[in-house]
Formats: C-alpha cells, structure tokens, sequence
C-alpha cells in the first residue's frame, strides 16, 4: 500500500527550522501547508505593523523552504480563518493525515483538535519543542502548590537547565535574584547616550506585504512607516548578536526607567523573534552568557535578562495553558467600564499615556514597564473591562500572541484572576511615574495633587482604588503600607478623592 500524503501544517508564529513538525518530513510524500488568513487578522483589530510582520516573515519562511526542496502549499488572503481553510484543503487534497506543532493559542488548538475530530483526519499534533519547559513538567510543578510564583518556577528552571549556577550547583553570585539592582531611573540628566537598536531596512519580500497590508487593512490601527522588525532568522539572529555586544551592558539597571522618545531604552527588542520562534531562547540566553564572560558585564544585567526568558516567558506560558478557558474571562473586580478611545489615538493630554500609546501606535512596540505600570496600572484604576483591555493589548503590540499576552495583561496587570500568581495588585500612583521618567514635567497634571483641577488622574485614581479596596489592602502583609499611607490622608480628603475620581472615571475618554 503507498504511503498516504500528510500535511504539516506550520502557522505564523511557528517559523522554527527546528520545528518538531518537520522532523521526519518525507520530502517524496509530504507538504508544507502555510495559510494567510484576514479573519486572523480580525479577532481582534490588529496594528498594521502586526499583520505585517507575521505576512513577511510566513513569506520569507517558505521562500527558504522552497529553496530547500520543501513542497510548500502557500495561502495567500484567505477569507476563512485558519481551521476552515485548512478543512477545504484537507477535502481537495484528500489528506488523511496532518501534522502540526501544538498552536501557542489555545483557541486555535482547541479548534484544531475539533477538526480531527470531526471528519476522521488523523492528527499529529507535536509538543512545541522551542520552551524549556512542557506543559507536563509546568503542570507538575504547579501540582499542589499552595501558591504558583515566579521566583520559585525560575529557580528550579536554572537548576534543571544548570544556567548561571556555579560548581556547587548554588546560584551564581551567592542570589537567585538582582532585581534591587535593576530598578534605577535615568539620571535627571536623561539617558544619554543610547546605542540605537539595529534596524532592517524591508527587503522586496517585506515591501510587497506592507503595500498590501495598508490597502487591504487600511482601518486597522498603528503605522508601517517605521516598519524595521527583524523578519527572518539571519536578521534575528543578527539582532540578538547586536544586543548582547552593545546594549545588553545597560539593561538591567535601566530596564524600568522612562523618558520622553525614547521608546526602546535599552530593551532588547527580540520578543517578536522569540514568538515567532526565528530565535530560540536557549541560543539567547548561551549569547547572553557568552558576552557575560567577553565583556565582563555585570551579573545583576545578565540575571535580570535570563530572568525575563527563563522566568517569566516560560513561566506565563504554563499559566495560560494551565488556567485557560478561564483565564480569558476572569474578572476579579467585576470591572466593566469601556475602554478609553485614547487607547486607540494617544489623544490625551496626559503626558505618560501620550508616550505610551504613541510609541505603541508607531512602531507596534512599547518596553515592560510602559505596558505595566503605565497603559496598565490606568486600565486597572480605571476599572476598564478586562477582556477590552486584553483585546487592545492582543492587538497592538507586534509580539502579541494570546499565550504571553493574556497572563501579562490579565494576570500581572489587570489583578483580573485575583492574584493566581501575583502576591498583589500592582498598582502605583502619579508620583512612581515621577520618579521613573520625565513625563511628569511636561504635563498639565500634577502627579502630586490627589483632586482638584491639576490633579493627576493616575494618582486621583490610584487612591481611590486604595480607598475602595482598603480591606483587601490591609489584609495582605505586601500591600499594608499602601493602606498605611491612606491613613494619613485625612477624611475630608479622602471624601475629595472619591468624588474627583467619580468626574474622572466618568470622564474617561477626555483626560
Ligand atoms: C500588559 C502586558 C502585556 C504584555 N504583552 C506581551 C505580549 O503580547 N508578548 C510578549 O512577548 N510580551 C508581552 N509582555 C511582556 C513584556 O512587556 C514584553 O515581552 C517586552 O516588553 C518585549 O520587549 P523586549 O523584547 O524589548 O523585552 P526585554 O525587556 O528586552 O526582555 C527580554 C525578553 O524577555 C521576555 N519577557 C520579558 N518580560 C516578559 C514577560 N512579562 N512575560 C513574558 N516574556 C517576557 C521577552 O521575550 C523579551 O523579549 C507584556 C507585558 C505586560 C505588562
Ligand atoms: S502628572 Fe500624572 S498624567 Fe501627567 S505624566 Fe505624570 S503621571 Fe502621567
């Protein structure tokens, strides 16, 4: 009997040479399916850069299949989602059998896996290959832990994969963690000198797709003209090697630090290459350990580094995979204000968003702390509707895929599955912004004014978050000095606050 043909399905965030799908591929029987879909493009509103980025890097992917005597099925403007034009390939070809690797995506996994089901196809779907860790080995972590937290997830990752650990198997440098090190504003001064990220100038490959992403997906937000994303393995790995020898020295002390245009600070710029899987993280963090040794770089940058790839990446996709379905529609404050139109626009007269949605709407990119403490810790006083700010957050960013964007939003920023693996609400008022950046100087508010006219939003708010929330503050040893300092606040005061917040959250989209 001849061998049947199978498909070896290979989605845009899966453009690993390494693939496990590609493994045993039969070069005489076999063939490469790759899909374009507009629907995919739409579940949420994405950035142009976005769309962009994914349409360039699938096109250059199967370019190098092809030149390596790959059979590619290549679909370019499917007007159905992924799964349904796969379903009419799989008829039209008579396939029987397709392979692919676990999507990152639950949804897309889950529908999958229906397909299969569904009409008889024999399904192959293969561990993804490119984490640390499995989702057997994160669940067995997990497995009757009282509480799930990063710093015990990190530390058994660098014993398992013996990653900055010296001869007696203790952590490098006598800590686990130098995350006090790492914490530092700009001077008063401003940066600096920053030595500017490396950039790619768009090929014609890249050229095509932005011609063609900006008729066809014209009212979709953000701009392509800063369009310089690394789009194929050569160029990541390009960039990965640029970071380490000249930006890394740098990263760790200013990785929370804000100041006005300067949207990439000393950030490594590499998470849309790691989750389109161009890089592989274990050559990320070797690089990162050999230029430890080559320059001599402090170990407080290097930990702080791996801590972001062997931590929180791998630790954020565990979360997902364990607490999905759910995790997409917690809402533990049961907020349900819209989402400002500001989040669309950058059209706010305060100073911090301006940047942060700004440098969002232009190159697709915002650093950490931006997403974190600023577009974040607003949407969460603000008491906006979590799965709107988990949408505008899927959409906006040219690294967004569901797995790494809904446990940052939901869980870290949002509080939105009530401390699943956070030990608190992270919030912070107008004055954390001050003291991390130079927003505050130029804006119309005053991050120290708590109601009023002048007042700072982001400070009217975060007290009466403190105000509302208090019990649960108080009762939490981590957050008790939040609550500590409210006392100091007078009742008249506190009065004040209430209703300026109340003008404020009704407000929202004027601020
Ligand atoms: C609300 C919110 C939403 C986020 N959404 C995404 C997202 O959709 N996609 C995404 O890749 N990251 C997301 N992050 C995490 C982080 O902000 C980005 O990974 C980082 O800003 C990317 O820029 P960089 O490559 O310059 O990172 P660097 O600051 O240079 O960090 C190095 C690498 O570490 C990894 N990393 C750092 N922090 C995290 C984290 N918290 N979780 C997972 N990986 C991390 C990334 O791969 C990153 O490239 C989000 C964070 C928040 C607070
Ligand atoms: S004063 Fe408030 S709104 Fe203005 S930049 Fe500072 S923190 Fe942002």
């Amino acid at each position: 009997m001849s061998k049947p043909k199978r498909l070896v399905l290979i989605l845009g965030d899966q453009l690993d040479r390494q693939s496990s799908a590609l493994k045993d591929f039969d070069f005489k029987h076999d063939e490469v399916v790759m899909i374009e879909s507009i629907p995919e493009a739409q579940v949420v509103l994405s950035h142009k850069a976005k769309i962009a980025l994914f349409l360039s890097a699938m096109r250059h992917f199967a370019k190098e299949l092809v030149g390596e005597g790959y059979a590619v099925h290549y679909v370019r403007d499917s007007k159905l989602s992924i799964v349904d034009t796969l379903k009419t390939l799989l008829k039209q070809k008579n396939i029987t059998h397709l392979i692919c690797v676990e999507p990152g995506e639950w949804r897309l996994k889950i529908a999958i896996e229906d397909l299969a089901k569904g009409s008889g196809l024999q399904l192959d779907m293969r561990e993804d290959e490119h984490f640390y860790c499995s989702h057997r080995e994160f669940r067995e972590w997990a497995a009757n832990k009282k509480e799930l937290r990063l710093e015990f997830f990190y530390r058994l990752m660098r014993k398992t994969h013996n990653i900055l650990l010296d001869k007696e198997g203790n952590p490098e440098g006598g800590q686990w963690n130098f995350d006090q090190d790492n914490r530092k504003p700009y001077p008063k001064s401003g940066p600096g000198i920053i030595e500017a990220p490396i950039l790619f100038e768009p090929d014609e490959i890249t050229k095509e797709v932005l011609a063609y992403v900006e008729e066809n997906h014209s009212e979709h937000p953000g701009s392509l003209e800063h369009f310089r994303w690394p789009v194929n393995r050569d160029q990541a790995l390009e960039a990965l090697q640029y970071f380490v020898d000249y930006r890394l020295r740098n990263f760790g002390i200013y990785q929370d630090a804000m100041w006005t245009d300067t949207p990439y600070g000393w950030h490594s710029i590499l998470s849309s290459s790691l989750n389109l899987k161009l890089l592989n993280p274990r050559e990320v963090i070797s690089t990162v350990l050999d230029a430890w040794k080559k320059y001599s770089l402090d170990l407080s940058t290097v930990e702080g580094f791996i801590r972001q790839i062997l931590g929180w990446r791998e630790f954020v996709r565990g979360m997902y995979y364990l607490d999905m379905p759910k995790m997409a529609q917690d809402n533990y404050y049961s907020h349900q204000r819209a989402l400002p139109d500001w989040y669309w626009t950058g059209k706010t007269k305060m100073r911090c968003m301006q940047d942060a949605v700004g440098h969002t709407l232009k190159y697709g990119y915002a650093h950490h702390i931006q997403r974190l403490m600023v577009t974040g810790n607003f949407a969460l006083l603000a008491e906006i509707l979590p799965s709107a700010v988990c949408d505008w957050y899927l959409a906006v960013y040219v690294d967004a895929i569901e797995w790494v964007e809904l446990p940052n939003t939901a869980g870290m920023a949002l509080f939105a599955n009530g401390g699943r693996f956070t030990s608190k609400p992270y919030i912070a008022s107008g004055a954390y912004i001050k003291r991390m950046s130079n927003y505050c100087g130029g804006c119309q508010y005053k991050p120290d004014v708590r109601f009023g006219e002048n007042a700072c939003p982001v400070t009217t708010l975060y007290w009466n978050f403190l105000i509302k929330h208090r019990k649960q503050f108080d009762s939490n040893p981590r957050t008790r000095l939040m609550t500590a300092n409210l006392k100091k606040i007078n009742d008249a005061d506190q009065s004040a606050i209430v209703e300026h917040a109340q003008q404020v959250l009704n407000n929202l989209n004027h601020l």
